[in-house]
């Protein structure tokens, strides 16, 4: 199969007709106490409230949907550290086809049941050991199935850029736009989106002190590896970018900055207290970012997205305690 070309507005604007009516227009939400403590006007893209509690879904789905009826018959393959496994599980349920999953032995418990329970087949590995894309490669020559990779694919990058179009949709053009990172999906379609509907808009990545990469790789101009960084945002848990991912990232993003996990937990705390959510410790990236003034934001307007909420209970019990 011929390579896909990069993304662009165009499939955003395709995946999203493809989303309607099966994935959630997910709730943007403010908090006066935020922009109270931020000067600014904060706008929060909830995707928690996304089908399967991420907007991985987004992505996932919209890869799905284009299969031929040969992909159907063998199913669809992916590697995941949680989030994007839950995506294809339950997207190739909705598309009636099988679905396997590589997945890291120590995966929060309660992404593996979920993957499981949505009708995923999942294999496990060691992922300071091994490597999931050899792994997943392999797997989809043998049985013949579609790898979808959970950032480095048009159609998975035009899926997550259907968050922020409904966001700007939503609010109008804004002036600084925040989003979290791991692999760059979520912020490449995002920055298409913005790029499109609000071009005076700055797109600023958030990633993990412990897995800069992609500030890393910003710098340097060029896809820079890491180790397995070990930090409580295992949802950018990735070690780097992709080709698609970087092409997008180096174009439209203008910075990307990092915070620890001291201020994740402080954030998940804040959105628990004062906004009676929960969202999970990558969720609270680009938030963490803007709450501790990472980043001027006085009196701008504020795109934040929040990009998921699936934490294991106990884990989110002693993060709050
Ligand atoms: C996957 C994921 C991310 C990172 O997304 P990328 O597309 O890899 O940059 C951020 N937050 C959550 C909740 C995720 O599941």
């Amino acid at each position: 199969m011929p390579a896909l070309p990069v993304p662009t507005f165009d499939d955003v604007l395709d995946a999203a007709a493809r989303l309607e009516g099966v994935a959630h227009r997910t709730p943007v939400l403010t908090s006066s106490t935020f922009d109270e403590r931020t000067g600014a006007s904060v706008f929060f893209k909830c995707e928690n409230f996304q089908r399967m509690g991420a907007f991985k879904f987004r992505g996932a789905y919209n890869a799905i949907s284009h299969f031929d009826a040969e992909q159907h018959k063998a199913g669809v393959l992916t590697y995941s550290s949680g989030n994007h496994a839950q995506a294809i599980a339950l997207s190739a349920r909705l598309a009636g086809i099988h679905a396997t999953i590589v997945m890291p032995h120590d995966a929060p418990e309660a992404k593996v049941a979920a993957t499981k329970g949505y009708g995923g087949e999942v294999i496990t590995y060691d992922r300071y050991k091994e490597n999931r894309e050899e792994i997943g490669r392999r797997l989809a020559d043998e049985r013949g199935m579609t790898l979808i990779p959970p950032y480095d694919h048009p159609h998975v990058i035009a899926g997550q850029g259907t968050a922020v179009k409904e966001l700007i949709d939503e609010t109008g053009p804004l002036d600084m736009l925040f989003v979290c990172l791991g692999g760059g999906g979520l912020i490449s379609g995002s920055a298409l989106s913005a790029a499109a509907l609000s071009p005076a808009c700055t797109v600023i990545g958030i990633e993990p002190e412990a897995g800069n990469d992609g500030q890393q790789s910003l710098a340097r101009g060029e896809i820079v590896h890491i180790d397995a960084p070990r930090t409580i945002a295992d949802g950018a848990a990735s070690t780097h970018l992709g080709d698609y991912t970087f092409d997008i990232i180096r174009r439209l993003v203008a910075r990307i900055e990092t915070v620890s996990d001291a201020q994740l937990i402080d954030t998940m705390r804040f959105f628990a207290q004062r906004m009676k959510i929960v969202v999970e410790p990558t969720g609270c990236l680009a938030a963490a970012a803007v709450l501790n003034g990472i980043v001027p934001v006085k009196g701008k307007r504020v795109g934040v997205v929040v990009s998921g909420g699936n934490v294991d209970l106990p884990k989110l019990a002693h993060y709050l305690a």
